[in-house]
């Protein structure tokens, strides 16, 4: 078996310095299925990479990382829609780009996210009110198990707050190859979060993909310059009732109530509540502008990052009640975890 050799720093945001025993660079679909299948069956399976802003690398992987870089959009429409064929390794932020300089509205709230289009499905991607599930036509990916190509509809992918089946019944089994979007002709903005709302009656995607941009770049930290992978933790749903319970202990707490009749608090309000801006173990520490999002200082090593995760899930837990749930997918030595903290 040959040594843990190639350095994984510069291909996970959080710049966690694991290595790997074998990388390998897939430019065509044809390479990604040659290598996809070759090593499915190493007794450590394959970890599929795009850009490498939502996974932790705990220790070095005993097997080989395929790095999904397969390019091409294509673009077709009909009377009141264009469908785009995107493959998997494009960048989902150059993406975005295109389809605003082809006119092509309907992206814009999910400008500025990092990673390829090919991750995009996997944990449903959102921000400002859109999810990627709102523009999906269909997925197609390489079945591990069997060889077998496999196109799911929409509705196939089960889509939900950050989940699809890839995190289900798939997980691990499942490359993303392309994915289909459909973007409708009649756009309508979508501006119900905050920092959009200054936008009514003038609103056009340049406007709203400028305003994205900016917020975004003034609140979140660039992983090319302070080491992340976005929001740490997803936002725990609780019912109307524990809502009510919190509201009288923490006046200002926020929450946003659901179509189930449930309440979606905003993780990163609890953990501010708690005085844990700022505060650090080793080198990973809670982002100053963003509780949410835990930062490498520079140094910072994978136990650091899960004793700063542990720290934050139990005060949480011990105030608010809540179980606080990672968002980053992590991986050890031999494959994925599931349940870290
Ligand atoms: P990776 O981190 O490389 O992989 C993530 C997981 O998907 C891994 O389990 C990997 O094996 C799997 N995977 C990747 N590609 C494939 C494929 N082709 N087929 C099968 N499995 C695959 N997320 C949001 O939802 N909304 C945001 O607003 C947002 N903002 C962010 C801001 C910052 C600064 C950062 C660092 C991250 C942010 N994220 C956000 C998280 C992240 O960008 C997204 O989850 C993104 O989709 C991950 O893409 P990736 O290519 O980097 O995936
Ligand atoms: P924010 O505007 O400070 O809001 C805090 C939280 O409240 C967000 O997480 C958001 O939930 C929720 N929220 C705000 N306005 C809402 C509304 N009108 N209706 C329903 N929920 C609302 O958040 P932020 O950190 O600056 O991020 C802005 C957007 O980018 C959010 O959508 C966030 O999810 C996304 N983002 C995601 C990541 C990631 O890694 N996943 C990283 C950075 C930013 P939701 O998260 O459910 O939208």
């Amino acid at each position: 078996m040959s040594s843990i050799s190639t350095s994984l720093i510069r291909f996970n945001t959080f710049g966690l310095p694991a290595r790997c025993r074998q990388l390998v660079l897939a430019r065509t679909q044809a390479e990604l299925m040659a290598a996809c299948m070759q090593h499915a069956v190493d007794d450590v399976p394959p970890l599929i990479l795009g850009g490498g802003s939502n996974l932790l690398l705990l220790e070095d992987y005993l097997g080989t990382v395929i790095k999904v870089e397969t390019k091409g959009i294509t673009v077709s429409e009909d009377s009141e829609h264009y469908r785009l064929t995107v493959a998997a390794g494009e960048s989902w932020h150059g993406l975005v780009e295109f389809c605003l300089q082809q006119n092509i509205a309907g992206l814009e709230n999910l400008a500025l996210i990092p990673g390829t289009v090919g991750a995009a499905p996997i944990q449903n991607i959102g921000a400002y009110g859109v999810e990627f599930a709102a523009v999906c036509d269909w997925v197609e990916y390489l079945d591990l198990n069997t060889g077998k190509l496999v196109r799911l509809s929409h509705d196939e992918c089960q889509f939900s707050y950050r989940y699809s089946v890839f995190k289900g019944a798939l997980r691990g089994r499942a490359v993303v190859l392309q994915v289909g979007i459909v973007l409708t002709k009649c756009w309508q903005p979508n501006l119900t979060y905050g920092p959009l709302q200054s936008l009514a009656g003038q609103a056009t995607p340049q406007a709203v993909f400028d305003t994205v941009c900016r917020v975004r770049s003034e609140k979140l930290p660039a992983p090319e310059q302070m080491g992340n992978v976005g929001s740490f933790f997803e936002n725990p749903v609780v019912s109307a009732e524990h809502f009510s319970q919190l509201q009288q202990r923490y006046a200002n707490i926020v929450g946003y109530p659901q179509p189930s009749g449930e309440v979606k608090l905003a993780a990163g309000w609890l953990i501010d509540s708690l005085g844990l801006k700022g505060y650090s173990v080793g080198g990973a520490a809670v982002h100053q502008q963003q509780a949410l999002v835990l930062v490498n200082r520079g140094n910072a090593t994978s136990s650091d990052v899960l004793g700063l995760a542990r720290l934050i899930c139990q005060r949480v837990k011990a105030a608010f009640e809540v179980e606080l749930v990672m968002e980053p997918r992590v991986y050890a030595a031999r494959g994925e975890w599931s349940n870290v903290l």
